[in-house]
């Protein structure tokens, strides 16, 4: 019998300009995907509306393109799962929706038999799956009893939990749509991370899939593309750990196999927050620019990710010789001025 055919995909957001750590994690994501011979999807991430930038797709292509890296399908080259630009795929999001709302949900009881034995039973409860939420980041944060303030915020609290999805019709008040999580610890063999455990219910909370603008969050979007592109491996970085749990349980929803997951660490900068402006300029566009030579940053991020001993330039073609995820440190890689410095001397 022959293996399933491996894809992957770049996912960028147009929210900004691509930078080195973008840059990095999708070195990676293309690596292990073309050095097992796979199928590279490219799609833009652009439902986060108000933060997407005029042309910041198009820059992202050039960037990626830059860099040599190609793909199969994508918005610039067509194929069978257009379009690849999310925005264009909202009455695939919103059919979801609909499966959703329609959807009870089903928790396990235990029941005690008259032997004292406890035995299960699966029973519907009259909740829905999703439920429509009229509380505001403020209500969420000071309704949060013990502060579970991680990087993701505080958890949510339950407010509206008990209301059903048909309630939607009478609210006055704006609504989001959250995902009832379970209460049971899920686990996700990640390829990097090894053995990842989370409890949904408590360290992760009921999470929005409808935005209040009526759009679709996050979530729900990369979950039914990567079911509905055939998405094998999703490469990413490791902020994203958490929502892997959370679109996990989006699969088991829709009774979809999920993906391999694959969370690589990120790149921070020397004050160790995630790379982003306040390091000053890396942007790849800004390299391009400057008519830096692609191999040179190929060079930085190859040494980065152990694959050669020192930073000299290095073209694709060897990387996809050498990649090799065990050689990557696990922890996060620091951006330096001087690193910068270096490429564009
Ligand atoms: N579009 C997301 C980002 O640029 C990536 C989402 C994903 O890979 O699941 O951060």
């Amino acid at each position: 019998m022959s293996a399933p055919p491996l894809v992957g995909r770049l996912a960028p957001s147009p929210t900004g300009a691509q930078h080195v750590g973008n840059a990095r994690t999708y070195l990676i994501a293309w690596l292990s995907i073309r050095s097992r011979g796979g199928r590279v999807i490219l799609r833009m991430e652009d439902i986060d509306s108000p933060r997407v930038k005029l042309g910041a797709a198009q820059q992202a292509i050039d960037d990626l393109r830059w860099l040599g890296l190609d793909w199969d399908e994508g918005p610039d080259v067509g194929g069978p799962h257009a379009p690849y630009v999310q925005t264009e795929r909202v009455a695939l999001y919103e059919s979801a929706m609909r499966t959703l709302k329609s959807m009870e949900r089903s928790s396990t009881v235990d029941f005690f038999s008259e032997t004292g034995r406890p035995f299960s039973e699966k029973k519907a409860t009259d909740l829905n799956r999703i439920y429509p939420c009229t509380c505001t980041r403020t209500d969420i944060a000071d309704a949060a009893s013990a502060p579970h303030v991680g990087q993701e915020g505080p958890l949510y609290p339950g407010t509206c939990s008990q209301r059903p999805a048909s309630a939607a019709e009478s609210l006055t008040a704006e609504y989001a749509w959250r995902f009832r999580v379970s209460d049971r610890v899920l686990l996700i063999n990640d390829l990097f991370q090894g053995e990842v455990r989370c409890h949904p219910s408590r360290e992760l909370g009921d999470f929005v899939v409808g935005k209040k603008d009526g759009t679709p969050a996050y979530q729900l979007a990369v979950v039914v593309d990567d079911h509905a592109m055939g998405v094998t491996d999703v490469c990413r970085g490791a902020d994203l750990l958490p929502s892997a749990f959370r679109q996990l349980e989006l699969y088991e929803a829709f009774g979809w196999t999920p993906p391999q997951f694959l969370h690589v660490p990120l790149v921070i900068g020397p004050d160790g927050r995630r790379l982003a402006k306040r390091h000053g300029d890396t942007r790849i566009s800004v390299l391009r620019d400057r008519g830096v030579r692609p191999e040179r940053l190929l060079g930085l991020l190859a040494w980065s990710c152990g694959w050669q001993p020192d930073r000299r330039p290095v073209s694709l073609p060897d990387l996809l010789a050498r990649f090799d995820l065990s050689q990557i440190p696990r922890t996060p890689f620091v951006m330096t001025d001087a690193f910068w410095r270096e490429l564009c001397d």
